[in-house]
């Protein structure tokens, strides 16, 4: 029995001295003390930005990743582990005043291979990945020249490599924009990524931490541009910078969940991802939190971070 208490003590002893970031590139602090804990109730921004969903990929993903099958509603329709089909996608956010603004960053042109023709994932991660099932569409460089964009700013829903795929081909003085502890906090699974995830983010990429309040476990809410158009908010749970938006619009506003919802089924029953989740009830606060953002206001349509949009009812 002692022997069994030592050898958990020393196992937890490992996995803390083997725990790391999700990446090894540096990063700068974003600090604002101008956040709140919710979303202003009446929103009328006197500018709107202009945004865009853009369709990167088809793929496939496990379903025990993507939800949490052992919650009651998923078990009450007998949901099991199978193969679920995904989109990967980019969001474009076109503010008047302050240019172009990516959340998520897409594809690259010729993934998995980087300009040097090398696998940019580890063998270890292909393995996980299914990539012959992945179907691409858009790749972002292509996307943004053949459009004319400019980009200022991309802002990550977070770090999981599927979100990550076409930094490498940005412009290295575009800042990335993360939530508060997704490069800082350290955890034992970033020991199998830490390197895909860099050769993903390209060399020596402008990374910028948001540091909302004191807490990074409490979710904020964060007027980017100081106009109410666009509003970051931070639901840790997913991973511990998850970011979820708040885009008015003319006719309702728009709602991305980021991953802290990846399926439309979650999003319409309340069932937080599966296994990969890192905090599950962290997870399951920020998404209630979303639900309640999306009773109480107008919202056109909801944006789950793997599926197609769903359109909301709208209220008045
Ligand atoms: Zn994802």
């Amino acid at each position: 029995m002692v022997f069994k208490r030592f050898e958990f003590v020393s196992l937890c002893i490992l996995g803390f001295v083997l725990s790391c970031q999700v990446t090894s590139h540096n990063v700068k602090p974003y600090i604002s003390d101008k956040t709140s804990a919710t979303l202003p109730t009446s929103i009328k921004p006197n500018k709107y930005v202009e945004f865009q969903v853009v369709k990167v990929a088809d793929w496939e993903a496990s379903l025990d990743g993507l939800l949490d099958l052992d919650d009651p509603k998923a078990k009450a329709v007998g949901l099991k582990d199978r193969a679920e089909p995904i989109s990967i996608y980019f969001y474009l956010v076109k503010h008047p005043k302050f240019g172009t603004y990516m959340i998520d960053s897409g594809m690259g042109k010729n993934f998995p291979k980087g300009e040097d023709g090398k696998s940019l994932v580890s063998s270890i991660v292909e393995s996980q990945m299914h990539f012959d099932k992945l179907k691409v569409y858009e790749s972002t460089k292509t996307y943004l020249q053949n459009n004319q964009i400019d980009i200022k700013g991309i802002f990550f829903t977070h770090l999981h490599l599927d979100h990550t795929l076409g930094a490498y081909e940005i412009d290295r003085a575009v800042p990335f924009y993360v939530g508060p502890g997704e490069v800082t906090d350290k955890q034992f699974i970033n020991l199998f990524v830490q390197g895909s995830t860099d050769r993903l983010l390209g060399k020596n990429p402008n990374l910028v931490q948001f540091g909302f309040g004191k807490n990074t476990k409490e979710i904020s809410v964060f007027d980017f541009f100081g106009d109410q158009s666009f509003f970051v908010i931070s639901v840790p749970g997913h991973t511990p910078g998850s970011l979820a938006f708040y885009i008015p619009a003319k006719g309702g506003a728009h709602l991305v969940l980021g991953d802290t919802c990846h399926t439309q089924w979650g999003w319409k029953e309340g069932v937080i991802p599966g296994k990969f989740t890192s905090d599950p009830k962290l997870n399951r606060k920020s998404l209630d939190f979303l639900k309640e953002v999306a009773e109480t206001h107008e919202i056109q349509f909801v944006y789950p971070g793997h599926q197609d949009r769903i359109s909301t009812p709208l209220k008045k």
